[in-house]
This record gives structure tokens, sequence and C-alpha cells, in this order.
């Protein structure tokens, strides 16, 4: 490629809508809502379109555990759908499918490391945030993310990621796989008080990885600016002190304020500005490499823009769009929370 040439790929498939389930949240129609909105908005010519492989076993195996797969497998065996905890549904294809999304974000990382293209968008379900080392919740089967890391690592030798999760639930799949980690930075932004209840600010990592997990938590109701003030103000200096080769992004868009599960108040301008920080901190520290991973997103209006708005700014398009309008936030002293993260972390 050219120095002045932009690439972005694109990675997605159309198995994404055979795991399915009529009547919940998570359902194939997000996935559709997405293509659909990246057509509408003449973004697909802007991205290269890339063909996802299915995750390994082998890979897999470097994040979960054999147990955790080997349940998947059973379930698989049983031919009819199951729930696998009280909201998590598997249907017979879904562990091929939950392979395939793992393996779409971690391809997005082989072409960004690897030069092929800038920086990357997948456009995936299921979700993988809250799926632990040992076991699927959430929605989540296999941990598309951390899989995805992993694969930065010992496919390509990286030292450094850092993973920042704007889902507006705690990440806590991915907390629990890189907690006593060093060489993977986890931050995760979310509402406190709602699923999964676990992602306090004392949650800081433990052993090697004291210090390398950042938790986030903001009341309900605070909206964009006060979201946009805490990366401001903890997660650049943060970034800059760990100094990624790479910036992963579990892209959730479930804290917009019309989103049916959360009440975080944030608008599709504020989000758009989010991954624009994100992108920019990329720029800044490594070379633009940043992969974002599509999590959750319940509103199908809002998932579509949303995504739509990321495509936008990745290759360079810089137009974001906002039907939906600001929500109502309420003011919050924000000062204490700093205060706190400043004193967890040391800043
Ligand atoms: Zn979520």
């Amino acid at each position: 490629m050219t120095s002045t040439e932009n690439i972005t790929a694109y990675f997605t498939h159309p198995s994404f809508v055979e795991h399915d389930l009529e009547g919940h949240v998570e359902h194939a129609g997000r996935i559709r809502r997405v293509w659909q909105a990246l057509a509408e908005h003449n973004l697909l010519t802007e991205l290269r379109a890339c063909e996802p492989e299915p995750a390994s076993t082998e890979l897999i195996l470097e994040v979960h555990s054999r147990e955790h797969l080997d349940l998947l497998k059973e379930a698989e065996a049983l031919g009819e759908t199951v729930l696998i905890d009280a909201d998590t549904y598997f249907t017979p294809g879904s562990l091929e499918v939950a392979k395939l999304a793992a393996g779409a974000v971690a391809g997005a990382v082989a072409e960004v490391i690897s030069g092929r293209a800038n920086n990357a968008l997948a456009a995936v379900r299921p979700p993988g945030h809250h799926a632990t080392r040992d076991g699927a919740m959430g929605f989540c089967l296999l941990n598309n993310v951390a899989i995805a890391a992993r694969l930065a690592q010992l496919e390509y030798g990286l030292k450094r990621v850092m993973i920042v999760d704007f889902d507006v639930h705690h990440g806590n799949g991915t907390q629990d796989i890189f907690y006593r980690d060093d060489s993977v930075l986890f931050v995760s932004l979310h509402q406190q008080g709602i699923y999964p209840l676990s992602g306090d600010l004392s949650e800081t990592g433990a052993g090697m990885g004291r210090g390398f997990t950042v938790n986030l938590p903001l009341e309900a109701g605070c909206g964009d600016e006060t979201c946009l003030e805490l990366v401001d103000e903890i997660l650049w200096p943060l970034a800059r002190r760990f100094a990624p080769e790479l910036v992963l992004v579990s892209a959730g868009f479930d804290a917009h304020w019309r989103d049916p599960l959360a009440s975080l108040n944030l608008s599709l301008t504020g989000m758009a500005e989010l991954a624009r920080k994100l992108i920019a901190q990329a720029g800044e520290l490594c070379g633009g490499r940043i992969v974002f991973a599509m999590e959750g997103g319940y509103d199908l209006e809002v998932l579509g823009h949303g995504v739509a708005n990321l495509a936008a700014l990745l290759c360079g398009k810089g137009e974001v769009t906002d039907p939906l309008g600001p929500g109502m936030p309420q003011a919050r002293k924000i000062g204490p929370l700093l205060h706190a993260l400043r004193q967890a972390h040391g800043l």
C-alpha cells in the first residue's frame, strides 16, 4: 500500500445469522441491521471485505479451558437449542458460528499487524466479552477479543496489547482471562450496578497483572460528557504509560440512551467521539493499529448507525450520523471517581 492510502479491513460472515433464538434480544436481526446500515451509508465500497476463517481449536485453547470447549461440544451433540445459563442460548450450529466470530476478529488483527490493512472492523455475533476462561455467559460463547489478542501475541510476537471495552456491561470475561497478565491492558467502561455486577474500580488485576485491569464504572444516566472526560483524564495517560502495539476495542452500543438493557444515556454522537479518541490514541501510540469488534447493542437503529459510524471513522470519511439525537443526561459529579481512579492506578 502507498503511504497515503488508507485500507480498512471489514470482516463479517453470512453465517452470523445462523445463531438465533426467536424473542431473544441477542438475535440474528441485529447483524442484518448492521449489514443494511453499512450498505445504506454507502460504506461497503470504502471497506475491504475479508472472509473470516474459524478460530482454530489450538488458538481457542490459549484462552479457554478444555472443559469449556468440551461443554460446548456436548451441547452441540444434543442437536437442539438449549440454554447454557439463564440468558445464553446455544443452537446446534452455534459453536461453528462462535468459532467464525472469534476467527473474524483474529483475522482482522492479522490484517492490521501484517500491514495489509491500516485498521479493521469486525461485525460479528455472538458477542464475546462476558465469556470467561471456563464458561459461557451473558449471550457470549467464546471471547472473540481475547482470542484475537492472543493471536497477536503468539503468532506475531506482540508484547503489549490494549483492549478497551465500551459496551455498557462490564467485560468480566475479558477481565477474567487477563487478570494476572501484564501483557494486556484491559480497560472497561461500563454502567455500575447492572449485569454482570462486577467491574468495581478496586478490581485492578492480580499477581503480575496488578495494575493492568482498569475499571471505569459509571453511574446510570451520566451521558456523553462524563464518559468522554474519563477517556481524556484516565484512559489517555494509562494508554501512553502502557504504550500498546495494538488497540482492540470491544464495541458495544448498549450505552446509548435508547438501549432497552441499560441507562448510561450516551448518544450516537458521543459514542462516535469516543471511537474517534480511541482511533487517535492508536494513531499516536501504535501506528494507527486498531481493530473494533462488535459486542452488545439491542436497539437496532442505534446498532446500525453506531457500527456505520465506526466504519466511517476508520476509513477516514469522518462524517458520522446521529438521527436519534442526545439523551437527557443527569448531572453527575465525576471528581470523586477521577480521584479514586488516579489513586488506584498511580496517575
Ligand atoms: Zn452489553
